[in-house]
């Protein structure tokens, strides 16, 4: 599948459980000072939900996009500890990740709660970062395959390209989340062309052609160029990397690098 020219490039940073507030601002003020801003890359940062109201206010203004690491199926009501997506949207985010691997091998979250959460962003305007992703015993059992179209159908079956508009999808191979073991290039593109030869049978073909995939998985400044050079591959979500100013603006560049030369 080739890449189409008007497809977004999207650099999004998901801080999981890191930084407090004033860590929030003191990031935001060194990110902000030295990283490039273009319209040709979207820049999204996915702080932990108690840093999301000061990251709204501090980054008003910006290029910078705010997004939601979870969000919660329900509505409203008797669910301590839980957070809305009204909430989420009042507190400035545009996007919220639904089933990262942690949610759903640490959490639980199996794929009907992933589909609940998934319709819930969509009922409140938030757009989704749909996340699917084999495990390293998947991989090696040859499963991958499998796994990203039982996640990806029981995630985004039934419902419209009109519903789906803003989706995104993030391929993240469970076993180079947070290990420093990144996928080549070539296991990623092969693992992305495959989400969209689904989303183009399954869904549409022009929806699948300017559908943001993106890779996350242990990105970093020495391998992103190399990973969002790819022809499926529009951009990255990024752990670890995304809690330095410095090493995520590298990224971001590279994502410019990338994009410009589409
Ligand atoms: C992630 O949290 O989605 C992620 C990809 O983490 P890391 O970059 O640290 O592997």
């Amino acid at each position: 599948m080739t890449t189409t020219p008007d497809r977004r490039t999207i650099v999004a940073g998901n801080w999981k459980m890191n930084k407090t507030p004033d860590e929030t601002d003191a990031f935001l003020d060194a990110f902000t000072a030295s990283a490039p801003t273009t319209p040709s890359v979207e820049v999204l940062l996915i702080p932990p939900f108690t840093s999301l109201d000061r990251a709204g206010r501090r980054s008003a203004g910006t290029r910078v996009r705010l997004g939601a690491q979870d969000v919660h199926e329900a509505e409203s009501g008797a669910f301590t500890g839980a957070v809305s997506g009204a909430m989420l949207a009042a507190c400035g985010c545009t996007y919220v990740l639904v089933g990262h691997s942690e949610r759903r091998h640490v959490f639980g979250d199996d794929d009907a709660i992933v589909r609940c959460k998934l319709e819930r962003a969509l009922a409140v305007g938030l757009a989704p970062i749909l996340c699917v992703g084999e495990t390293l015993d998947e991989r090696r059992a040859d499963e991958t395959k499998a796994v990203l179209v039982r996640q990806l159908s029981q995630g985004l079956a039934g419902l419209s390209v009109d519903a789906l508009a803003d989706l995104v999808i993030a391929y993240e191979p469970v076993w180079a989340i947070g290990t420093g073991e990144t996928a080549t290039p070539e296991q990623a593109q092969g693992a992305i062309a495959r989400i969209r030869a689904w989303v183009a049978a399954e869904i549409e073909p022009a929806f699948a052609d300017r559908l943001p995939i993106l890779y996350g998985g242990s990105v970093k400044p020495a391998n992103a160029l190399d990973l969002l050079s790819q022809p499926d591959i529009d951009g990255a979500l990024v752990g670890g990397a995304s809690l330095d100013p410095d090493a995520f603006a590298d990224i971001v560049r590279a994502g410019i690098s990338a994009a410009e030369g589409r």
